[in-house]
């Protein structure tokens, strides 16, 4: 497949709208403010008029957060928000990359500076409300929007750690990785991301002891940023040099039949296809990447249909929300994490039917669009709320942290509950 033809095929998509509005009639955002005229309008029908080289005609695309929900209920397939993306990234060309676009797309390198040590020093920085104020009023990031914390410790320090610690046991694996448990036949490399590096290390400590109570070796490759902040901030340049760079880093596993393995929906999406899609990358390599990853509860459940999954699980007697965040519903893979965490006996799942958080990415950090994320997610709020539980359970990052903010209930990664699960 080539280059021009993902162009024309994403630029046909636009003659197959059939102006039924479904889409406006779905979108979390123009539901909840005048700012956004919909996705038809942005959509299928502002593209229309885009022509190359020329100024945008309607700069309201920016209000689009990226949630794929017009994507999900367009009858005739039109693929509304890769052509809202598009119309984002001609504008960043125009007129250059904003600071605070660079900031968000490139959020990683606060992550390699503040994790560790100086954690709590940066903790207390980004939740302090005055420092929130100058930064809101500088750089436009909302003041109340939920930063992560930073963890004391990388994941990949834990990892490397653990590995050490396993010395004797240590299986040879390409330069710069490390592994654990091995001896085993099978492997698996591991894709942490920024979020499981620096924010949340125990996500990737219960991925990494899941995987090796199904008798995996788990191998954490060389890895940057999947580029995701940077594509949905229309950095599609910046963008493609990070899937570039990850491709060269993950090729020799796919290559050798590996598994790709992610714990973030986000992660996963992007190097299986937002990336590819959205910077018309269709090599080989890239291709073969793409198609080795997967979601982990998509892995294992591949496992379980194989008779594979180790399913001694102790009861969980526990009932808990679950949200299944919109980048796992654009793999159009069902509810896998619900699939396997239905075989724990007591465990009980209830899903919500919101569509969105709201936080979409790094969208309801800009300041001027906080509240609209705060009311998008309303909904989702009010149902882990309902629920009775003190602790909710999804499968990305961003949907955790905006769903603790606007609810203040605990948000657990599913693979945490079923690490609980093996006791
Ligand atoms: S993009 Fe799809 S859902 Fe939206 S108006 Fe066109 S056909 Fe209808
Ligand atoms: S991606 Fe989401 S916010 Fe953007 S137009 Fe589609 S439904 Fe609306
Ligand atoms: S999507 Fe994944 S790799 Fe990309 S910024 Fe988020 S956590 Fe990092």
């Amino acid at each position: 497949m080539t280059h021009d033809h993902i162009e024309l095929s994403l630029e046909q998509s636009l003659d197959h709208c059939i102006k039924c509005n479904i889409c406006t009639a779905a979108c979390p955002v123009s539901a909840v403010t005048d700012l956004f005229p919909g996705p038809k309008y942005v959509g299928p029908q502002g593209q229309r008029f885009r022509m190359p080289g020329q100024p945008s005609p309607d700069e309201s695309v920016d209000y689009c957060s990226g949630c794929r929900v017009c994507n999900e209920v367009c009858p005739t397939g039109v693929r509304v928000m890769e052509l809202n993306t598009r119309a984002k990234a001609a504008i960043v060309e125009q007129n250059g990359l904003p600071l605070r676009a660079w900031l968000l797309g490139y959020q990683y390198w606060f992550g390699k500076l503040a994790c560790g040590p100086l954690a709590p020093l940066a903790n207390f920085g980004a939740s302090n409300p005055l420092l929130r104020t100058v930064v809101e009023r500088t750089v436009k990031i909302g003041r109340k929007a939920p930063l992560p914390k930073f963890s004391t410790y990388s994941f990949r320090s834990w990892f490397k750690q653990r590995t050490k610690s396993q010395a004797s046991k240590t299986a040879a694996v390409p330069d710069g990785s490390q592994s654990t448990a091995p001896g085993s036949r099978k492997q698996v490399v591991y894709f942490h991301g920024c979020s499981t590096n620096y924010y949340e290390p125990h996500v990737g400590q219960a991925a990494v002891e899941v995987l090796e109570r199904n008798g995996f070796e788990v191998i954490v490759a060389k890895q940057g940023c999947c580029g995701l902040p940077l594509l949905s901030n229309g950095a599609f340049k910046q963008a493609r040099s990070h899937h570039e760079y990850n491709v060269e880093q993950l090729l020799p596993y796919a290559q050798r039949g590996i598994p790709i393995i992610g714990t973030s929906t986000s992660c996963t999406l992007t190097i299986k296809e937002e990336a590819s899609e959205l910077l018309g990358m269709h090599e080989t390599a890239v291709r073969m990447v793409a198609e080795n990853t997967y979601d982990i509860f998509e892995f294992l459940r591949l496992l379980h249909d194989r008779g594979e999954l180790n399913t001694d699980f102790k009861p969980v007697q526990r009932s808990m929300p679950y949200h299944a965040p919109c980048q796992l519903r654009a793999h159009n893979l069902g509810r896998p994490a619900l699939d396997i965490l239905e075989l724990v006996p007591g465990l009980q799942l209830s899903e919500s039917t919101a569509a969105c958080c709201g936080l979409a990415g790094t969208y309801g950090y800009k300041a001027e669009k906080y509240q609209i994320a705060m009311d998008v997610g309303a909904g989702l709020f009010d149902f882990v709320r309902a629920s009775g539980s003190d602790t909710a359970v999804c499968d990305s990052e961003i949907c955790r942290w905006q769903i603790a903010h606007g609810s203040g209930l605990e948000v657990k990664h599913p693979i945490e509950i079923l690490r609980e699960a093996y006791g």
